[in-house]
């Protein structure tokens, strides 16, 4: 089986969203803020960035505040 490798940062899905999409805890759909997290962490502060989107519950900012994007480490298809 020959394994494809992608590009480091870039999505072998089409830059699709890995991250999980509901809060494990309370069910709140955290991934449709996560691209605008991701953009705004990379200039602001995590809390504030999180604060502005209105992800108040500390089970909510775990789910964004930890989240490794290893979609294209264990991908094996493109
Ligand atoms: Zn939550």
């Amino acid at each position: 089986m020959q394994r494809v490798q992608g590009q480091r940062g870039r999505s072998l899905i089409g830059d699709r969203v890995m991250i999980p999409v509901r809060c494990y805890t309370c069910g709140r759909i955290v991934s449709d803020v996560w691209d605008v997290y991701k953009e705004r962490t990379k200039q602001e502060d995590p809390g504030q960035v999180l604060d502005d989107l209105g992800v108040k519950r500390y089970c909510c900012r775990r789910m964004l505040l930890t989240h490794a994007e290893l979609i294209d480490e264990i991908a094996p298809y493109e």
